[in-house]
């Protein structure tokens, strides 16, 4: 175990919390119940709250992706921190209508700016973790002067394949959170971020629903690692997957994803190998010769990464 690890460790010990990368071990009983949590209010201007499992938050709305919290015996753990440092704000308050418990950990699952910019609305200490890929970028992206508020918020703690936190409940039973880097997919360095007791994981966005996924290529994303890493998800044991982008989604939802990703990967190597162009391949496959949005289509990134130059 390296120093920067033991370091880790005797931190989140502090918290009550214990983090181990590597293999995940079963969560055992721990501590007698000492149940905190306020009753339940869905409802705030803008952003919702919704349960997400017993001690599980989605919160959706406000500017910037949907994002989740865990509610343990004595802290709140985050994952994701919305797009402005209002949101932020906005955020906190709606888990401060839920528990009392302060938060303690926030979980980054990649560094889109509607997953990261609001970090500068958080207080200043939190154990703040990530995958080394998602640091990485976030570095890169906070030396744009426009960014420096958020340079104090850089990942403090990173993994590079798996991450696990073990707390006590207010149910008293400890639970086991993994945080899992399956391989670049969606950019370098998307986390899984899975609550075993729920069953259910933070995918942030490793799925979509009613579009195509967004890949971005620019960052290390790539269809292929996509479609490796859909296969983990889909293996994990969890019933129920929270996107950034999406309502709650099952394992059937990630398996036609699944499918229609490598159905739409073998269409675009086939007609590749029959020497059509990009554009021919657009056509046939019907996307627009333009990308309507931002970024370019996922045949679009499909076909650059079959035919890139090594
Ligand atoms: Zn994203």
């Amino acid at each position: 175990m390296s120093r920067a690890v033991l370091i880790a460790v005797a931190a989140l010990s502090l918290l009550g919390m214990s983090i181990h990368p590597g293999q995940a071990q079963q969560a055992q009983q721990a501590q007698p119940p000492q149940p905190n949590a306020k009753p339940f209010q869905p409802e705030a201007a803008g952003m919702t709250v919704q349960p997400a499992g017993r001690f599980l938050y989605l919160i959706k709305g406000g500017s910037g992706a949907n994002t989740a919290f865990y509610v343990t015996q004595k802290h709140v753990i985050a994952v994701d921190a919305k797009m402005t440092a209002e949101a932020a704000r906005q955020m906190i308050a709606e888990i401060a209508k839920v528990t009392s418990n302060p938060l303690s950990i926030l979980i980054i699952t990649h560094s889109d700016g509607d997953h990261v910019n609001g970090l500068a609305g958080f207080p200043p200490g939190l154990t703040i973790m990530a995958s080394e890929g998602t640091k990485n970028e976030m570095e890169e992206a906070f030396k744009d002067e426009k960014m420096a508020a958020l340079r104090a918020y850089l990942p403090t703690q990173t993994h590079s394949s798996e991450a696990n936190l073990r707390t006590p409940m207010p149910d008293g039973k400890l639970a086991l959170i993994s945080l899992y880097h399956f391989g670049p997919a969606h950019t370098s360095g998307d986390t899984v971020v899975l609550f075993h007791n729920e069953k259910t994981a933070f995918v942030g966005d490793l799925a979509f629903t009613g579009r195509d996924p967004l890949i971005h290529r620019q960052k290390g994303g790539t269809p292929i690692g996509y479609i490796e890493t859909l296969k983990k998800m889909i293996a994990l044991p969890a019933e129920k997957y929270l996107s950034g982008h999406a309502d709650p989604l099952t394992k059937d939802d990630l398996k036609a994803l699944l499918k229609s990703m490598e159905d739409k990967l073998a269409k675009v190597k086939e007609l590749i190998a029959r020497g059509k162009t990009l554009d021919e391949i657009k056509a046939a496959m019907g996307v627009p010769a333009q990308a309507s949005g931002r970024w370019p289509s996922l045949i679009e990134v499909m076909y650059l990464e079959l035919t890139e130059k090594r």
